[in-house]
């Protein structure tokens, strides 16, 4: 992992930035990682930029998939000066390529597994039809099996880092968000089985709306198609030069990439029929499970982790019997979530 961050966030990759030539190096680093693992990956141009996407397969006993992805991309740099992208996103790729090896080395049972590294996913591409993962779902027939055969999107961006500042709790730190599994019929109940199965990780899920789409699994959600979002949130590095290797938590890293692998082996081995989508899920009250376990331990040593922590409750004893909210309160748990995105950053 360390080698593969450090290539990526190097100066010959200068940032990543879609179509540059330090953006085919990162593409050509990532193919050959790919290739060590035992994986034949194959590059997907997007039409009309300078952009491809990196797509392999590894077959399972049906033709139905589950896709674990990463943006690879960055923002560049001018004059001599770039954007490493270490915790954006080198960390997941390094994780991407992690399970890969995983399973490949042991294939699961069922479905099969897809493997992307998508480019073009920072500005001026965020959210457009280039965008890499919004292009792969358009084109994804033409590459490998078609979108409506993916079981389940995992995403990850942002999982490079511990969460706040180092002398925490360590459940704060070794949190990992998870969003969206409400939106899928089954997921929010793996994901909660899951939860604590890696040493040193704790993955803590919450409603998809609880921040706007900021990642790749938008494309997917449009679709239809199960996902789920694994991050840890902006740091008060992002977007920032000193998003550098220094920074990131190796052995969060590790476990990331271990409990990703037994999540996907879990949904491999679902009954043969498409998972459903979800389309009206809340999960309001897992949102403020997730945020009264971080809170609590905070509220010792900041009081307005206190203050959050009592509103958190008030809100969890307002949710109906299904754990939602009414609407009129629907977007209290956001707030709590992005107060305590700012106040750990
Ligand atoms: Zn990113």
């Amino acid at each position: 992992m360390r080698e593969l961050v450090h290539a990526l966030c190097s100066v010959a990759c200068a940032g990543r930035a879609p179509g540059t030539p330090g953006g085919v190096r990162a593409r050509q680093k990532i193919v050959e990682a790919l290739r060590a693992c035992g994986l034949d990956p194959a590059e997907q141009s997007i039409a009309g930029t300078r952009a491809a996407n990196v797509i392999a397969a590894l077959p399972g006993d049906i033709d139905r998939w589950v896709l674990v992805a990463a943006h690879y991309d960055h923002l560049g740099g001018h004059a001599g000066r770039f954007y490493p992208g270490a915790d954006d996103n080198a960390a997941a790729i390094a994780i991407l390529v992690d399970v890969a090896r995983g399973i490949a080395r042991r294939r699961p049972q069922g479905r099969g597994v897809l493997i992307a590294a998508f480019d073009a996913e920072e500005p001026p591409y965020f959210l457009t039809r280039e965008m890499g993962s919004s292009y792969y779902a358009d084109h994804a027939q033409k590459i490998g099996p078609p979108v409506e055969r993916i079981d389940m999107m995992v995403c990850m961006d942002l999982v490079g880092h511990a969460l706040g500042p180092s002398g925490l709790p360590s459940e704060v730190g070794q949190t990992l968000f998870a969003l969206g599994a409400e939106r899928s019929a089954g997921t929010l109940a793996t994901v909660q089985s899951l939860a604590q199965s890696e040493p040193g990780l704790i993955v803590r899920p919450a409603d998809a709306e609880i921040i706007p789409p900021l990642s790749d699994y938008d494309a997917f959600w449009r679709r239809r198609v199960p996902f789920l979002f694994l991050t840890a949130g902006r740091s008060a590095r992002y977007h920032t030069v000193n998003d550098t290797p220094e920074f990131l938590d190796w052995n969060k890293m590790a476990a990331t990439a271990r409990w990703i692998e037994r999540f996907v082996r879990a949904i491999c081995r679902q009954p043969a029929a498409a998972i459903p989508f979800v389309d009206d899920a809340r999960a309001d009250a897992t949102t403020l499970h997730s945020f009264i376990a971080l809170a609590g331990p905070l509220a010792p040593v900041a009081p307005l982790a206190r203050v959050a922590l009592e509103r958190a409750q008030k809100l969890l004893a307002a949710c109906d019997e299904k754990g939602r909210l009414p609407s009129a309160l629907r977007s209290a748990p956001a707030e709590l979530i992005l107060g305590l995105e700012s106040a750990l950053s």
